[in-house]
């Protein structure tokens, strides 16, 4: 006989969107069902494994008593010490210091946003996630958004009715990882969607009502495949006209299995130049659409490519098609400059201070033309 899992108190997973960082993280699953995307590191040693759903709800539970006394302390003026309201107990029992941070987080951010972790939640019984869906509704009524990861492999197995459900229960953003519209590249990287699966699941999330944000992986074919990455993800990204379309560069953790690959000369990484000719060319065949475009994440040379379709994307190819301009001197100090946080914008390769900064560090690093993506691998393996 299976021996139900104690409760062990409030829980959050290692990660989530960089969009939402101010969220308040309710965790209904452990790690990723999937687990076999080769570019990722990031639940390789661990199992999935489902929470109990009374579990989950308990959680919802012990963040609302929190939010509740922090709140009756700002109102009251009474500043409660952490200790004082770690002491205050959601059950009368011990206190639940995890719920209380998370609870502190969310407040001093406004209370705005939900997400629901981990990798891909909606793989749990839709009746499940209904009913978690409808607790925090309940708990949080005056939430703006409540989102989730989902692999489009999970989405195109819902049904309509299902999805239209955890729409109205409040689901109201979905965070697919695209990464790639090519076929080739989707099976090299063991993503287990192909294209068509991740068309017909962005469809079908916007049928439901529910905002998509799609997240693409400059680089993920490596060079042979770079051009083919770039035209296939921009055509199914044309076929589903996500609410974001979100970059995330590749970047090679240690513990990948891509990055095994590349270490034995079986995947040919891209440096800083011919990624971005690939994104240029992305940008290019992105047409028809009114997507926003968001460059949230560390991994991107270049913040600038973030705003709104048809209308921005000149201003976002813009900085992209004068780094491709450069000579190589030029192009290695603004990536090292931007690798190392002393430039923040391509136009920051025109301010002398942080030029000269990047100057050092490639100094400091004894970089070249010839090898500063090297040093630029190794810089971005802290990223991850
Ligand atoms: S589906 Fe997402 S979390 Fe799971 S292995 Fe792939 S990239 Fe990693």
């Amino acid at each position: 006989m299976k021996i139900a899992e104690p409760y062990s108190g409030f829980e959050q997973g290692p990660i989530r969107p960089p969009s939402e960082s101010e969220s308040l993280l309710v965790r209904v699953s452990r790690n990723c069902s999937w687990n076999r995307c080769t570019f990722c590191s990031m639940y390789k040693d661990v199992r999935f494994q489902l929470r109990p759903v009374d579990h989950v709800l308990k959680d919802i539970d012990a963040a609302r008593f929190y939010v509740d006394s922090i709140l009756a302390a700002q109102k009251s003026g009474n500043r409660l010490t952490q200790n004082e309201l770690y002491a205050l107990s959601p059950n009368g029992e011990e206190g639940d210091i995890q719920a209380l941070h998370a609870a502190y987080n969310f407040v001093s951010n406004g209370m705005e946003s939900i997400f629901v972790q981990d990798g891909n939640s909606l793989v749990i019984k839709p009746n499940e996630i209904i009913r978690i869906l409808r607790h925090l509704k309940d708990a949080f009524p005056d939430v703006e958004r409540v989102t989730s990861y989902a692999r489009s492999h999970t989405i195109v197995r819902i049904s309509d009715e299902n999805l239209n459900l955890m729409a109205n229960a409040g689901l109201n953003r979905i965070h697919i990882g695209m990464e790639s519209g090519s076929d080739k590249v989707l099976t090299m990287v063991d993503k287990g969607s192909d294209k068509a699966t991740q068309i017909a699941a962005g469809q079908k999330v916007k049928k439901a009502g529910i905002e998509l944000s799609e997240y693409v992986m400059p680089g993920l074919g490596g060079a042979a495949l770079s051009r083919e990455n770039a035209i296939e993800t921009a055509d199914a990204l044309n076929q589903i006209n996500p609410d974001f379309i979100r970059m995330r560069t590749l970047g090679m953790s240690v513990a990948a299995p891509l990055t095994q690959q590349f270490i034995e000369g079986d995947f040919d990484k891209m440096g800083e130049v011919d990624t971005a000719r690939e994104l240029l060319l992305f940008l290019e065949q992105l047409n028809g659409i009114n997507s926003t475009i968001k460059s949230d994440h560390v991994l991107n040379l270049f913040q600038e490519v973030d705003g709104t379709l048809p209308g921005d994307k000149q201003a976002m190819m813009k900085p992209i098609q004068d780094f491709l301009q450069l000579d190589p001197q030029e192009q290695m100090i603004f990536s090292i400059g931007r690798r190392t946080h002393r430039m923040a914008r391509y136009s920051d390769l025109d301010n002398p201070v942080q030029r000269d900064y990047a100057l050092q560090m490639c100094s400091e690093l004894g970089v070249t033309t010839d090898t500063f993506d090297v040093a630029i691998d190794s810089i971005m393996q802290r990223f991850i």
